[in-house]
């Protein structure tokens, strides 16, 4: 039997900067997962660390990318018919909060963690082997049609408010920044001052062996296993060893909802699907930034060991078989404007984003069981967010001051 101050359940990005902060704050810390930190929900995403991002995602509205997504045919959101009828009330809710009528307060509640996301994935990889997969080159926005470019104003609108730089490109200069593209029919967006990386799974693998390396303890634990018995919490993990700790900190990704349930709370969190494949280039072709063909909603990513394409949303249950469509569709896309070669072997993978009814993640205190800590909910910024929300939680934990308003991602504001 072992005591910590802290266990962190889960070790995606989210909880692997949690832990990491946390023992670097002078904690003694026990992080917990299934599988090997980073191979959970973070393995397969794209890497983008975008400086931009302001306007909530949400479904077409009516527009050819609509009557895709209606016969199937979209890259961007496939859906089965039951699922997506289960998903209405969230639905409703998500839709309300992410239309028009609230862009500007989710623009400004999201703007300051847009602003810190990079600063704090670079203050936390320092003096990691992590540091060697960032890439400076920016990532590129692909738009097919003038309404598509329309469409996605109102992200450019709350970039000049909030002073992110970005530069419309054209075909030609497209080739020259991308020589691969097949770029004649296309407009871009860039946005310099986003960054990527080369491996999202190799980032949390390296934070994960800073982690170990600086004291911390790693075991692999079933979070369902968490016990409390009044202030105390008790984790049998799969060796049978036994911790105790007065505070755990939830960071299971898109199974926070689930797991929060068990302990009497209550979180609108939904889960979407998404695939990945990776592909070699053709020879002579490359990417040198992660690019996304807006109105199809997929995007390729150069990453390692070749071209990584990874889809949209898929609305259908966890636990029901792959579908290949998603991928088929978005393979087809991407073959128009670039040369992707042969699939590499091994190479498909399922993961998720998950979202709170508000967009918003939850990043702080249980309102009603004691000890218990939020960190999830990222949607499509996990990657992005994750060192910065490990700081906020470590922060809470230390009683540092935090110089940041949490009362937006505070779990207090689903308590009725
Ligand atoms: C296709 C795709 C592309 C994406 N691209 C980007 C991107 O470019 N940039 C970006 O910022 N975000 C991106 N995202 C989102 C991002 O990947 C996620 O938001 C992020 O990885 C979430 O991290 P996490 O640590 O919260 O969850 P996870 O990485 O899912 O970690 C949760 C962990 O909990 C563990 N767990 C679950 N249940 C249990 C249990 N009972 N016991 C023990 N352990 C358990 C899991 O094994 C897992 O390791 C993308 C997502 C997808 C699907």
């Amino acid at each position: 039997m072992q005591r910590v101050d802290v266990i962190v359940l889960g070790a995606g990005i989210v909880g692997v900067s949690t832990a990491l902060h946390l023992r670097r704050r002078g904690l003694d810390v026990a992080l917990f997962d299934q599988v090997h930190p980073g191979e959970g929900g973070t393995f397969g995403n794209a890497g983008l660390v975008a400086r931009n991002g302001f306007c909530a995602p949400t479904l077409p509205g009516f527009s050819a990318e609509l009557i895709d997504v209606l016969l199937g045919q979209s890259s961007a959101v496939q859906y089965d018919l039951f699922s997506l009828f289960k998903l209405m009330p969230w639905l409703k809710k998500y839709m309300h909060a992410s239309g028009a009528a609230r862009a500007n307060e989710y623009a400004r509640a999201i703007a300051p963690f847009k602003a810190l996301a990079l600063k704090e994935h670079h203050s936390l990889a320092k003096g990691t082997t992590a540091e060697r997969f960032y890439r400076k080159s920016g990532w590129l926005q692909l738009f097919r049609s003038p309404g598509g470019y329309g469409r996605a104003e109102r992200e450019r609108h709350f970039a000049r408010i909030f002073g992110v730089d970005y530069h419309e490109v054209s075909g030609g200069e497209l080739t020259t920044l991308e020589p691969g593209l097949r770029a004649e029919k296309l407009h871009g967006v860039l946005w310099p001052e986003s960054e990527s990386v080369s491996d999202p799974a190799g980032v949390v693998e390296a934070l994960w062996r800073a982690f170990v390396h600086e004291g911390g303890l790693f075991y692999e634990a079933d979070a369902q296993k968490l016990e409390q018995r009044r202030s105390d919490w008790r984790l049998v993990c799969t060796r049978g060893n036994q911790f105790h700790s007065r505070r755990v900190v939830i960071a299971l990704g898109g199974w926070s909802g689930e797991f929060a349930s068990l302990f009497g709370e209550s979180f609108p969190l939904a889960r979407f699907r998404g695939y990945y494949q990776q592909f070699r280039a053709r020879s002579g072709a490359s990417l040198s930034r992660p690019i996304a063909d807006v109105e199809h909603g997929y995007m390729l990513s150069p990453m390692e060991n070749g071209i990584r394409l990874t889809t949209g949303f898929e609305v259908a249950k966890w636990k029901s078989a792959p579908s290949s469509s998603q991928l088929t569709i978005s393979e087809r896309r991407a073959k128009a404007i670039f040369p992707l070669g042969h699939t590499l072997p091994h190479n498909e993978w399922i993961g998720s984003r998950s979202f709170l009814s508000d967009a918003l993640p939850v990043i702080g205190p249980s309102a009603g069981v004691s000890g218990l800590w939020y960190n999830f909910g990222h949607g499509m910024d996990g990657f992005a967010f994750g060192p910065l929300s490990g700081r906020l939680i470590a922060d809470q934990i230390t009683d540092r001051p935090l110089g940041f308003d949490l009362s937006n991602v505070s779990p207090l504001r689903f308590k009725v």
